[in-house]
Order: structure tokens, then sequence, then C-alpha cells
């Protein structure tokens, strides 16, 4: 009853990485990937993962009955006081539900699914260019899915009249996507000048905010900081839905943890909120893996392994940030004709390097280089031994 069915594409970034594993060359480099790597080029667990393991371990109270269809109640009040900050008037107030999820896709799922039974406008708005699973999930969610201007090839920055202009354009109530920071996959966000122009704007349209915060501590080395622009539209007052990850700040990729939050006008509207999302995740999935969030409980609750994170954190971002340095001052030294600046400009992960999806493949035939056809790069997994490599690479098909 099968036999009609034809071969399905490879997701487009998941299969960078199956194209690298097939290629022998000992100079392959992978930088389609969007997790960590050390200078080492391995994956990393952070040590203080590694301690909250062994507690977890050594607690031989501890079981493994199904959590609540909701996920562990202590990680989803510690999520919320992460990326809301710990005195927000919300949280204080109880106007935010938080609901364990399936790391960040799973949170956007929810959330999506969420907005089609009980919102009253059914269109998202997601930026152009996206993470290319954006527009996926919010289909399947029952959402239909519109874009806005972002990106502005010509600067490699920011296209915020465009921005406005589509957001002011979108019909009264629409919801917005919004990455709260180290935008995937251009690497460029808005100023916090802008962000309270866009908070504004959004506001006085009555567009529903929806933020995907995949990379808190990444952009800057503080979680603090790239909290700010979602905790600007929680301190208006007004409703918000934001999905959190730990895939990359605290690298529990394969653990499948994160959170929806929905920050609501009053306590007992989140309350029937929260039974409703009940209502969604108890066919998808009925509840969560209990595992990875245990893990993140032990760290946000202890004051010493949570300063232990930051430091990790921030040294990830710091390696991520000399990458940037090192790449452009290579490129510099070789003389490669062209501006080069929006590698050490762009925030997070990646780097849109502006490269053609031609040159893209020529990089890969020639030097054995890997990444998507859009020309991003993850920065991450980069190291001071592969740099001139890359720039190599980048200088031979610029000049070609
Ligand atoms: N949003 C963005 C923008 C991302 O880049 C990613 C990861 N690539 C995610 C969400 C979700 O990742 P995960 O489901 O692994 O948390």
């Amino acid at each position: 009853v099968f036999a009609h069915l034809v071969q399905a594409p490879e997701d487009a970034i998941l299969g960078v990485t199956i194209a690298y594993n097939k290629d022998p060359s000992p100079i392959k480099l992978n930088l389609g990937v969007g997790a960590y790597r050390t200078e080492e080029g391995k994956p990393l667990v952070l040590n203080v993962v590694r301690k909250a393991e062994q507690q977890l371990i050594n607690d031989r109270s501890r079981i493994k009955e199904y959590l609540p269809i909701v996920g562990l109640g202590e990680f989803n009040k510690l999520s919320a006081k992460l990326i809301l900050g710990a005195d927000s008037p919300a949280i204080r107030e109880n106007r935010v539900t938080t609901v364990e999820c399936l790391s960040g896709t799973g949170s956007l799922r929810v959330g999506g699914e969420f907005l089609a039974r009980h919102y009253h406008q059914k269109t998202i708005y997601i930026p152009q260019p996206t993470w290319g699973n954006h527009p996926k999930i919010f289909t399947l969610a029952g959402l239909s899915v519109k874009t806005y201007r972002y990106y502005d090839p010509s600067t490699r920055g920011l296209n915020f009249q465009g921005l406005l202009e589509d957001l002011g354009a979108a019909p009264q109530g629409s919801i917005v996507l919004l990455h709260a920071c180290a935008h995937n996959p251009t690497g460029v966000d808005p100023t916090l000048e802008q962000w309270e122009q866009i908070r504004k704007l959004m506001r006085s349209k009555g567009l529903m905010p929806f933020f995907d915060s995949a990379y808190q501590g990444f952009a800057s080395g503080s979680l603090d900081t790239d909290a700010k622009p979602i905790r600007m539209f929680v301190a208006d007052g007004g409703e918000l839905l934001v999905a959190q990850s730990y895939a990359k700040n605290m690298g529990l990729y394969g653990e499948r943890v994160g959170a929806l939050s929905i920050v609501c006008k009053a306590a007992d509207v989140a309350g029937r909120v929260e039974s409703q999302l009940k209502l969604v995740i108890r066919p998808m999935y009925s509840n969560p893996p209990i595992h990875g969030a245990s893990i993140v409980a032990v760290i946000l609750r202890d004051r010493n392994l949570f300063n232990e994170w930051t430091l990790e954190l921030k040294a990830m971002a710091d390696r991520i940030i000399s990458m940037r340095k090192q790449l452009f001052e290579a490129l510099r030294a070789r003389g490669t004709p062209g501006d080069w600046t929006h590698i050490i400009k762009q925030i997070g992960m990646f780097t849109f390097t502006g490269l053609n999806p031609a040159q893209v493949s020529y990089m890969t035939k020639e030097y054995h280089i890997y990444m998507t056809s859009d020309g991003r790069i993850s920065m991450a997994g980069l190291s001071s031994k592969t740099v001139p490599h890359l720039a190599d690479a980048i200088h031979a098909v610029v000049t070609k």
C-alpha cells in the first residue's frame, strides 16, 4: 500500500550533516550543524550538567513515574523566572502559565496549536528569512503563515523600514513570530531602540507577539541581556507567548527540554489557558520527558550551580565571538574583496555570509566545506585550526 510513495527530500539543515558524513576527505568541515563544538571540534557536555546528573543519580528517592501533562512544576516556575526575570510583574501577579514541552520545537508547536484553536486570528507572520522549520511547524499547527521583511541583503543587516511597513500592514490582531535574540539564520537583531518601536507598533495594532527564544545567553553571553526584548513586551502589561529551548544554552540538545509560557492579563485567565493547553498536549504526546527537565531544575534552583552555568555559557558565547574576529581577520589578511564586517557585527551562533547557492556548492565540492545553501555558517563549528581553510575557500570563491 505504500509502494506509490516517492522518496522525500532530506531536511535542508539536517541533510547537510548527512552529506558531510558521507565525505571521506580528511579536511572536511561541517558548518551546517546548529550545535556548539569545542575548539577541538567536539560536542560539549557542560560540567554543570554532569554535576546535576550526578546529583540526580545519587538521589535514591527519585522515581520514573509519568510527569503531569504540563511537565515538571518546579522546572516550569524556574523557566518562567529565567526568561521573564525574577522580579517580573507578570509572575508576581500569577498571570503566567508555563508548560514543559519538547524543546523549542515542541513549545512552538504546542503554542501554535493553542492559538489555532483559541485565538481569533489564524495568521502568523514570520520573518523573511527564518529558521526553516518555522513555516512547517505553524502550518501543521493549523495557522496560516505569512512573512514580514526582515533582512536586507544589500546591507547584510536589518530591513527595519520593511519590517515596520509589513507589520503595519498586517491585519489587526495577527500573530507575529519574533526571534528573541540571535536571529537564525541571519545573526541580525534589532537594537533595543528598534525593539521599542516594534513593540509600540505591535501593541497599537493588537498584534500578538510569539517569541522564539532558542539562544538565551548565547548572543551576548548574558541571560538577562538576551531576554530584554521579551521583558519590554511584558512590562507594558500585554499578552504574549514565548517558546524556550535549553538545547543550545545548556547543551541539552537530545534531551528535548523546553518550555512554553503564555503571559495573560489576569490570573484566572492564565489558569483557564493552562487547562486548554493540557487538551492540546494530552493527545499529542501525553506528557513530557522527566530527565532533561530535572537537570535544568537542579541547576536553576541552586545558586552555585546557576553561577557556574552562566560562566560556562559565557565561555561558549565568547569562543563564538572570537571565531568571528579570527575569520574576519583572516579574510582581511588575504585581501578578500568585499565588505566582511557583517561577520563581526552579526550575533549568535550563525553568520549569514552572503555567499550564494552556487558559491556554497563550489566550496563544498572543492574545499569539502559543508553549510546550508543560503550561505549560513555555524561559527560554533569553527576553530582556530579551521579558520584558515574556510578563509581560503571564501577567498577562492569570491575571486573566481
Ligand atoms: N528556534 C530556532 C530559531 C532555532 O534555531 C532552533 C534550533 N535550531 C529551535 C527553535 C528549536 O530547537 P530545539 O527544538 O532543538 O530546541
